[in-house]
């Protein structure tokens, strides 16, 4: 069996120890005698599973007591629908941060439900940046702040959580939950697709403050209706339980690794090895600011785009897959999540190294 360092965008790579413990696990789960899969989410292994995922993950995030932890369906782009249906609570306008792709994805979807404000853009930066705070032109009787606090697609990502008065604060953090800390006092609600930087694919992380639940949208489907999945403890219908259970591995092995303050540096340490790299050389450019550059998702392009194809079949030849940026913006993208190991960094600066010496 050969495993290669996987750059993917989403779904992403995994903990090989999460992997070969949910193998081990797969047909009897401590003598259950069943798959995970297999098991009825209202039977009392899986309670067990769902709570002790719900514990780790607060935990983790140091999560406070009056915030309901959600797993959810739909990923982020649901939730673009799902939060203003929640969180508008009879107010009219929300204040939108556009910092790219998904902030604008956003943006798109609360038009349908709200007067939206786009307090802040970074378009005229071609999106290389974050605004400024003291540029955004807040409105103090929005019903929420939204922000994207990663810009996966553009690789632009917040390093402050901005203050904004006592209007709550919404973040989109699926590509960058759980890489660092986070004050989750300073937020409204936080939500996560899953696949990103904790799991599979189709469980939606959702955090937010209880004070916010129970004034839905009176077309807010039940089972998206934050309050009412809470009451349940986020069985109202049946969850996405595999999913569900694989992210509680990955929050044990988050723990093993010394929690967030540890991915913190483990991050930190694999971003500079990429940013200090792209520094040294004009053979490849990094498009973002300095200060706003993701420790998450790297894009990179290469001066002569020529070669975009070379670069991209070599590496691969050299066990190093999906570093293809996204259709929208070209040239590279290198996705080094928490499951990424320094060792791929490495290899992938190392691969870069030569391969400028052979094409420069
Ligand atoms: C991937 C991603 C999404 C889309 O998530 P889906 O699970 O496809 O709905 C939204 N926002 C951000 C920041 C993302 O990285």
């Amino acid at each position: 069996m050969t495993r290669v360092f996987n750059f993917s965008a989403g779904p992403a790579a995994l903990p090989e120890p999460v992997l070969r413990e949910a193998a081990e696990e797969m047909l009897d789960w401590h003598g259950s005698g069943m798959s995970v899969m297999e098991m009825s989410h209202r039977g009392k292994e899986f309670i067990a599973i769902a709570a002790e995922a719900e514990a780790l993950l607060r935990q983790l995030l140091a999560v406070p007591a009056n915030y309901k932890v959600l797993f959810m369906q739909g990923g982020a782009i649901a939730e673009n629908a799902i939060v203003p249906m929640n969180l508008l609570r009879g107010k009219a306008g929300i204040d939108f941060i556009d910092t790219g792709e998904w902030s604008r994805k956003s943006i798109k979807e609360a038009k349908k439900y709200a007067k939206v404000n786009v307090a802040a853009s970074a378009e005229a930066s071609g999106y290389t940046t974050v605004p400024p705070r003291a540029e955004w032109k807040l409105d103090p009787a929005a019903a929420y702040v939204h922000i994207c606090s990663n810009e996966t697609i553009g690789g632009v990502q917040y390093h402050f959580t901005p203050e904004v008065g006592g209007v709550p604060l919404v973040a989109d953090m699926s590509s960058d939950i759980l890489s660092r800390p986070v004050q989750v006092a300073k937020f409204g609600c936080i939500y996560a697709g899953a696949q990103k930087n904790i799991g599979p694919a189709g469980l939606t992380i959702v955090i937010v403050h209880e004070g916010l639940l129970g004034q839905p949208h009176p077309l807010l489907p039940s089972a998206f209706d934050y309050k009412t999945v809470a009451d349940n403890d986020s069985m109202y219908n049946t969850p996405p339980t595999y999913a569900i259970y694989i992210a509680g591995l990955v929050f044990k092995w988050l723990e093993a690794q010394g929690g967030l303050p540890a991915m913190e540096a483990h991050n930190r340490a694999k971003a500079a090895l990429l940013y200090d790299y792209l520094e040294t050389t004009a053979f490849y450019q990094a498009p973002v600011a300095r200060d706003c550059r993701s420790w998450m998702n790297v894009p990179f392009k290469l001066k002569d785009q020529t070669l975009d194809a070379a670069f991209l079949k070599g590496a691969e030849a050299a066990g190093m897959v999906q570093l293809k940026g996204h259709r929208s913006v070209g040239g590279m993208r290198a996705s080094i999540y928490n499951a990424m190991p320094i060792e791929g960094v490495r290899t992938l600066v190392a691969y870069m190294k030569d391969f400028e010496a052979k094409h420069g």
